[in-house]
């Protein structure tokens, strides 16, 4: 029997390849909790009092992070949490994740708000795919705008300060990548845990889960036996994407630490960026605060056209 490194008497069940520790499944929550407890004060991401809205799409790094915030927020009396799940039609598929969803919400016993693209837009995402389907966005790329202006929408509506979203350290690398292969690096200076909110009316985003491996994200859900929604959506992943997190686990298990390698490396390059960003008077989109060359992001401009915002 391995024993855990951390209280050298229960038996590990994971050695985390990138410190050397085995840890038996106390002290791996324990370093979970901690680790988050360490990004949110690192980056400042919530104040104590804060009314924080949990996005949750029902998926496996969503209801962790729902169920790790609810811990957190036992100590911060002040603070209250909302689940809030955009529905934004997609047969079947997000029905299952709408109910996994409010499962756990009345489980933690969190308010728990859904909101759909067919009532903010007057279509699923179903339909607006079928419209755009002779113009270049992907189901993603519309999918991400409509989504995070409908998170803007319901975080006002439950009257939230942030919007803490699931995004773990595999997808923060993954979109840095991304962005270096998509020839747009600037991009890059906008991948932070804590993103500013463009305006006013924009919510703050934080993503507590940035410096957790994805891995540890499931081994997690899995020993607290979290019930989250297993399937893909159906317009999952670009082939792109799908080709770099294999590329990143292939380099991770051969060079371990090197996720984190470059999650550093991106905070070191990060003011830099927003210099050179700021000296190219990138503005931000009106409508979803995305970067812009224009007043109007492309994709915003495309989903115009088709009078879809
Ligand atoms: Fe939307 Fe794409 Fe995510 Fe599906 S995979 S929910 S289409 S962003
Ligand atoms: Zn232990
Ligand atoms: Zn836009």
């Amino acid at each position: 029997m391995v024993r855990c490194t951390l209280c050298k008497e229960r038996e590990s069940i994971y050695t985390r390849a990138y410190s050397g520790e085995s840890l038996c499944r106390r002290c791996f929550e324990r370093s979970i909790m901690r680790k988050v407890r360490m990004t949110i004060s690192r980056y400042g991401m919530f104040e104590y009092d804060d009314r924080i809205a949990v996005a949750v799409s029902g998926g496996k790094d969503s209801t962790a992070l729902l169920h790790i915030m609810a811990e957190i927020e036992t100590r911060f009396p002040k603070s209250t949490l909302v689940a809030v799940t955009i529905d934004e039609g997609i047969k079947d598929y997000r029905d299952e994740a709408l109910s996994i969803a409010s499962e756990n919400s009345r489980l933690l016993g969190i308010e728990h708000v859904t909101v759909s693209f067919k009532d903010l837009y007057g279509y699923t995402l179903d339909e607006i795919v079928e419209m755009a389907s002779r113009t270049q966005l992907t189901p993603c790329a519309i999918c991400g705008v409509l989504r995070r202006r409908a998170f803007n929408i319901a975080a006002r509506m439950v009257k939230a300060e942030k919007i803490a979203t699931a995004h773990n350290l595999d997808d923060e690398v993954q979109t840095v990548i991304l962005n270096i292969l998509h020839g747009d690096p600037f991009r890059i200076a906008r991948i932070k845990p804590v993103l500013d909110s463009a305006q006013a009316e924009f919510v703050r985003r934080v993503k507590p889960l940035c410096e957790v491996p994805e891995r540890e994200v499931a081994l997690y859900a899995y020993i607290k036996k979290i019930k989250f929604q297993d399937l893909p959506c159906p317009y999952a992943g670009t082939a792109l994407r799908n080709e770099i997190r294999n590329m990143l686990n292939r380099l991770e298990e051969r060079h371990p630490g090197i996720k984190y390698a470059i999650f550093r490396s991106v905070e070191r390059m990060r003011p830099y960026l927003e210099k050179a960003l700021s000296e190219l008077k990138m503005r931000r989109c009106i409508i979803c605060g995305e970067p812009s060359v224009g007043e109007v992001c492309q994709p915003c401009q495309i989903l115009r056209d088709l009078k879809i915002l």
